[in-house]
């Protein structure tokens, strides 16, 4: 019987795990690092590679096909207002448990002052970058998204919304130009799209050996266990409601508003979910996502094309909970009461923290910073929950995809493009022409 891809990496990660334990307890560590590590460093950078091009052959293609602008502006107009809702319903979550729970209140002093003075080196770099992006004037963000060099955008996948910009722009013109000119242009993207999409697959054919190798090296570089003690509480309220997003949140969005059931999301998102759980970055899973949404959830090229990029550099629910959690757990462990306004405010700050949260790597820690800053909280607490940021990346990452895949769901069945999922194996000598519309 043939295994499906996701029981592939399922199993590809737990050998991953087994393995990098039993080099640790052989003191063979830097075995792992030196020869097992760049298979999964080459891995993401297959997966970062692709992603580029796939945006752009694949939101041209969907303009195109779109034809008409207001559904355009509409269908941008409604995902806006669907992510700013759950990401700021995520750092309400957050709030909310890390009030209840107080993880602040399971660490003693002593566990106190290790952190601060252990990590303290490490958290100097990142308050620095924070604070560079914090200097900037306040429409930086919307110049930034302005590209003046369309290929200077395209070598950096830090510029994915200046790539969007372009692919938007270049859409609109297709749909204004005669229909006769525009076809060979529209072809050619939409050749240029399948080529692609079959790239994916043949990535995703390494996934198993790719996550395997991302896993071992995180357990043997993970730091001393014991360290990690105090900061269990603080890790479990930040997995609870990242848990709780994903298993009663976005099924209750999915079911009431699409009409979709929660087995159908997660049979389809499975193999996304777990590439980003491993390798902690929504921009490298980014390929994987589109393609696990538009061809086993149903989700329309259309809207795919258009929701997805956008949701993984904007969209960040998992990365605005922990923020939330972490400010809270923070101040706690400092002693400082927060007042309910200074919580709020929270909210605000989190919101747009996530959103400027670039989708790779920590780069959620870079940005709880400004969050700190904001709220009145030392920045040097960040070496609190130093140790434990890495794995709880993993998790938000999760979320973060999730949430993108459950709002284009949500998205495409408002605009009439949710098709029936199709029954497709990964491995399978697929032809996206086959789909039934
Ligand atoms: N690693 C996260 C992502 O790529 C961002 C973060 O929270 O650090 O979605």
């Amino acid at each position: 019987m043939k295994l499906k891809l996701h029981w592939k990496i399922l199993i590809g990660m737990a050998l991953g795990v087994l393995f990098g334990l039993l080099m640790n307890s052989l003191g063979l560590k830097e075995i792992v690092i030196d020869w097992i590590k760049p298979l999964g460093t080459i891995f993401i950078n297959c997966l970062k590679l692709i992603a580029m091009p796939l945006i752009l052959a694949s939101l041209i293609t969907g303009l195109a096909e779109l034809k008409d602008f207001s559904k355009l502006s509409k269908m941008g107009g409604n995902t806006i207002v669907i992510y700013l809702f759950t990401t700021a319903f995520a750092v309400s979550l957050g709030l909310v448990l890390a009030n209840i729970i107080q993880p602040g209140s399971f660490i003693n002093e002593e566990a106190r002052s290790t952190l601060l003075t252990t990590f303290a080196g490490d958290v100097d770099s990142k308050i620095q970058a924070a604070h560079a992006t914090q200097e900037s004037a306040p429409l930086q963000p919307l110049i930034d998204m302005v590209p003046d060099n369309l290929f200077k955008a395209m070598s950096s996948n830090g510029s994915m919304l200046q790539v969007i910009f372009f692919a938007i722009l270049f859409g609109i013109g297709l749909i204004l130009i005669p229909e006769e000119k525009a076809r060979p242009v529209t072809n050619f993207f939409s050749g240029l799209n399948e080529v692609i999409l079959k790239i994916i697959d043949l990535i995703m054919l390494t996934a198993p050996i790719g996550v395997f190798s991302l896993l071992a090296a995180l357990i043997v570089e993970i730091p001393d266990a014991s360290i990690l003690g105090g900061l269990i509480a603080y890790a479990l309220t930040v997995i609870f409601g990242l848990l709780l997003l994903l298993f009663v949140f976005y099924p209750g969005l999915l079911i009431t508003l699409a009409g979709v059931s929660p087995k159908r999301f997660f049979k389809a998102m499975l193999p996304a979910q777990l590439v980003a759980f491993s390798t902690s970055s929504s921009a490298a899973t980014l390929p994987v996502t589109m393609e696990c949404a538009t061809e086993h959830l149903g989700v329309e090229e259309e809207v795919a094309s258009f929701v997805l990029p956008l949701g993984a550099t904007v969209n960040m629910d998992g990365t605005a909970l922990y923020q939330a959690v972490a400010a809270i757990f923070i101040a706690q462990v400092m002693s400082i009461e927060l007042t309910l306004s200074q919580q709020l405010m929270i909210i605000v700050t989190a919101t747009l923290a996530s959103i400027g949260s670039a989708a790779v790597p920590g780069a959620g820690m870079v940005m709880l910073v400004i969050v700190l800053g904001q709220a009145g909280i030392p920045e040097a607490g960040l070496a609190l929950i130093f140790a434990i940021d890495r794995p709880l990346d993993m998790f938000r990452t999760v979320i973060n995809v999730s949430s993108d895949a459950c709002v284009s769901t949500l998205i495409a069945k408002k605009q009439g493009m949710l098709r029936n999922p199709v029954a497709k194996e990964w491995d399978d000598n697929y032809k996206a022409t086959n789909i039934k519309k």
